[in-house]
């Protein structure tokens, strides 16, 4: 796949700033690179790394990407293609319990979608966490033959008590004196299924008084009897994310290993695993270096897995990929494009605190992409009859059809035209028409002209109601001579114009209008549960009217229906004969504040 094309220059950020700086002083430069991932001596005897920096986008397989991922998918994966480097994709699969190949391929596809590659030098980077699950068992007998780590057999309960907190010093555990001898024997009792699950654990040997929690005798493995979805039944201990993400970065050459902003207390521990294994001639300098950025968050979404992983379970949505979920399964039905996400992701930059932005820039960077993209056409959401009474007497007879026509995009001819016909019996919106109307308001009531947009200019006479006094139909008489494009059209002079579809021709089709899930900026505002706070109006369905042209447009093509905003062919429901859209976005913001 062909990597997207160049976006607008994109503005500076400290992690541009880190990289820069590095490729200056060359830091990484020269270095050897196995083809492949491995150990200081697999490397050794590689080639000079072809790729200028190695990044890497390391996401747990344990649900589907949603917008926080894309951040950083972009960040990523931007800074290999900007700086002359590669981004790996990485399944950080270390923890059996909550993975499967679903999410696997799910993310994959995701990526790919968002419009990056991970084939580079004639190499695909793509690996699995688990695939170094041998180096990582060798890396640890490792540490406990150098003293640096030890089999503690306290209880889950009393290693935390005796951690201590953040004004008091953690107190030692009586196994931490044992000697790697026997630390050694009882970790291969751990691996060889010896012991019961949680039984004991291997933990690093630090400082039980740092300052830093996470340098209190960090735990690297654990006992666990679960099947890995890629390494099956083989283990029976897993080794501790904290232990395992260095190792793979290190692994992989990654030169700048980005992260989020929590990993920040994680970095001494980093440091302290990859310099250790280096001392023990298991891996090789340069090694990696981990940099924190700032979250990014969005008002009104939540992109905790956990959280989106109930409202899927619990049904308040219609699946992973709802058009108003924050993954990019629901954002890609929904209608954002890949070049709307990337946008909104060069906008927001990469900053050292978690930030907060509106929703809106994605809907800014949707518009900004599709205006001059996207083809037109007339939709109808909230149908009302419109019955043009003198249409017989204006051209002769009532079966007659009037042809029309409208460009497919106004800045586009070359994309020509839409063909569609004025007839008698026409759908207008219901919030065209009003019997009496507000003041500002120039289009359908009593008496008033308008323009029905590329047809003729109509005179409303009235309206038809029900026994209950809502309205069923509006009247209306047509003007002679105004038609649109002949030189008749501007003798009236009218203050509105409305679209419409006539009866006679027009698609029916289902048009799904989407508004945020939650119905305050922060769904779980003052500690509220976020199932109180939803907006019972985020989804709608309309039976509306289609202009004709529509009848072949396939799944995920985008439109902009006039006055109504951007719509897509719905990729799951959408048929020819059937056809189903959704509202991406309105044509400006209109949410009140
Ligand atoms: P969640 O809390 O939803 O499970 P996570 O961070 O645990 O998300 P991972 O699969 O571990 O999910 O994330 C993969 C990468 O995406 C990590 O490097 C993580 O820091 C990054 N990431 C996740 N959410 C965001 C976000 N909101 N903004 C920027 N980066 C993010
Ligand atoms: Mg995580």
């Amino acid at each position: 796949m062909a990597p997207p094309a160049k976006e607008d220059p994109k503005p500076s950020n400290f992690l541009r700033t880190i990289i820069e700086r590095d490729l200056a002083a060359g830091v990484h430069q020269g270095r050897p690179w196995g083809g492949s991932p491995g150990d200081a001596a697999h490397h050794a005897a590689g080639a000079v790394d072809p790729a200028r920096i190695r990044t890497r986008f390391p996401p747990e397989p344990n649900g589907y990407l949603h917008v926080g991922h894309a951040k950083s998918i972009c960040l990523n994966f931007g800074f290999a293609q900007d700086y002359g480097g590669v981004c790996h994709l990485r399944f950080d699969d270390t923890n059996p319990e909550k993975e499967e190949q679903e999410y696997v391929d799910a993310i994959i596809e995701m990526v790919h979608w968002l419009g990056f590659d991970w084939t580079a030098h004639g190499h695909s980077h793509l690996y699995f966490a688990s695939n170094y699950f041998d180096f990582m068992y060798r890396a640890a007998e490792a540490l406990i033959g150098a003293g640096l780590a030890y089999v503690d057999e306290q209880s889950a309960e009393q290693m935390r008590s005796s951690r201590g907190d953040f004004n008091t010093p953690g107190t030692p555990s009586p196994f931490r004196g044992r000697t790697p001898a026997e630390n050694l024997a009882r970790f291969r009792e751990m691996r060889d299924g010896l012991h019961a699950d949680g039984a004991m654990v291997l933990r690093a040997k630090i400082d039980m008084a740092s300052p830093n929690i996470n340098l209190r005798d960090p735990a690297l493995y654990r006992i666990k009897r679960a099947t890995h979805h890629n390494t099956g039944d083989r283990w029976c201990i897993y080794p501790m994310y904290t232990y395992a993400h260095p190792i793979e970065d290190a692994l992989e050459r990654v030169t700048h290993s980005f992260c989020t902003l929590e990993f920040e207390d994680q970095r001494p521990f980093y440091d302290w695993l990859l310099e250790n294994l280096t001392t023990l001639g298991l891996l090789s300098q340069p090694l990696p270096r981990q940099y924190e950025f700032g979250r990014l968050n969005l008002t009104s979404v939540m992109t905790s897995k956990r959280k989106l992983k109930s409202m899927v379970d619990e049904g308040i949505v219609q699946g992973w990929d709802d058009p108003r979920m924050p993954t990019l399964a629901g954002m890609r039905r929904r209608g954002y494009t890949p070049e709307s996400i990337r946008k909104m992701a060069a906008d927001t930059g990469a900053s050292k605190t978690n930030i907060w932005v509106d929703y809106s820039v994605l809907d800014i960077a949707l518009r900004e992409d599709q205006e001059a993209k996207a083809a037109r056409a007339m939709a109808v959401l909230d149908p009302l009859p419109l019955k043009l009474l003198n249409w017989a007497e204006v051209f002769g007879a009532a079966a007659h059809r009037e042809p029309c026509q409208a460009p497919a995009h106004p800045q586009h001819p070359e994309l020509g035209q839409r063909r569609f016909e004025l007839g008698p019996d026409l759908w207008i919106e219901r919030d065209d028409f009003a019997e009496v109307p507000a003041k500002g308001f120039f289009r359908l009531f009593p008496g008033n002209k308008v323009r029905l947009k590329y047809g003729v200019v109509i005179e409303c006479q009235g309206c038809e109601k029900d026994a209950g006094g809502a309205v069923t139909a509006v009247l209306a008489t047509v003007l002679p001579d105004t038609r649109s494009g002949t030189p008749g059209a501007d003798s009236v002079k009218v203050k509105g114009t409305i679209t419409w579809v006539a009866a006679h021709d027009a698609l029916a089709a289902e048009v799904r209008l989407f508004e945020r899930l939650f119905a305050t900026d922060q769904p779980e505002e003052g500690g509220r549960d976020f199932r109180d706070n939803l907006n019972p109006h985020s989804r709608r369905v309309m039976q509306a009217w289609l202009e004709p042209s529509l009848a072949t447009v396939a799944p995920d093509v985008r439109l902009q229906f006039e006055r109504h905003g951007y719509f897509v062919a719905d990729r799951v429901d959408h048929r020819p004969g059937r056809p189903v859209f959704n509202r991406i976005t309105s044509l400006r913001d209109s949410r009140p504040r």
